[in-house]
C-alpha cells in the first residue's frame, strides 16, 4: 500500500457534483488504483505515478468548500491507497462540518483487516462508504451512487457500532433531504 505522507496524489477535483452521493458535494478523485476493474470508467486514475502530488491544504483550496455543500466523497482511483493523505483531507472535511463518503475497491471485510492506524482513524470520520470493485457482470446503471450490484452503500458509524455491515437507507429530512450522520462521534 502506497503512502505519500504529506502529499496527496490526485487525478483532480470537482467542486460541485450531484452524482457522487446524496446532496451537493465536492469530489476528490485520488490517483492510483491497484484494482484494475475491467470496465472501469476512470482507468486514467490507475497509475500511482500519474495525476499530480499536492498538499492536503492545496486540495482543500481547490475544492472551494462552502456551507451549501453536504460533504465530500473521496473517489478514484483508490483513496485507501493513500491513508495519510486521505486522513489529512478527511479532518479538513469534518472541521468544515461536512460529511465524508469514501468510494473504495476494497470490501468492508477487507478494510477491517487493514492494520494502518490512519485507515482506522479515517473510518471513524466517515459517514458512508461504497465498497468493493466494479464488476462488469453485475453492472447496473440504475443503482444509486454506484456502478455494480455487488457494491454496497455502508452506514459506517452504525456498522462500527454494531460490528456488522449496516447498509445506508435513504431517509427523509435533513438539509439535502437525506438524513446521514457525519461519522462516528456525531
Ligand atoms: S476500484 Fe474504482 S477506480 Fe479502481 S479500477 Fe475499480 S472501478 Fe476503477
Amino acid at each position: 500500500m502506497s503512502n505519500y505522507s504529506d502529499l496527496v496524489r490526485i487525478a483532480g477535483v470537482v467542486p460541485e457534483s450531484v452524482v457522487d452521493g446524496p446532496g451537493l458535494r465536492a469530489v476528490v478523485f485520488f490517483q492510483g488504483c491497484p484494482h484494475h476493474c475491467p470496465g472501469c470508467h476512470n482507468p486514467e486514475t490507475w497509475d500511482p505515478q500519474g495525476g499530480e502530488g499536492v498538499s492536503p491544504d492545496e486540495v482543500w483550496r481547490r475544492l472551494h468548500y462552502h456551507p451549501l455543500l453536504s460533504g465530500v466523497p473521496f473517489s478514484g482511483g483508490e483513496p485507501l491507497a493513500q491513508p495519510a493523505g486521505a486522513l489529512a483531507l478527511a479532518k479538513k472535511v469534518r472541521a468544515a462540518g461536512g460529511n465524508l463518503m469514501i468510494y473504495t475497491g476494497y470490501t468492508w471485510e477487507e478494510i477491517l483487516t487493514f492494520t494502518s492506524p490512519e485507515i482506522k482513524e479515517l473510518l471513524t470520520l466517515t459517514a458512508l462508504l461504497v465498497d468493493g470493485p466494479f464488476l462488469l457482470a453485475q453492472k447496473e446503471p440504475k443503482l444509486l451512487f454506484r456502478g455494480s450490484a455487488n457494491q454496497r452503500i455502508i452506514d459506517v458509524p452504525s456498522s462500527l457500532a454494531q460490528q456488522k455491515v449496516v447498509l445506508w437507507q435513504e431517509k427523509g429530512g435533513g438539509r439535502d433531504g437525506l438524513a446521514i450522520t457525519g461519522g462516528a462521534g456525531d
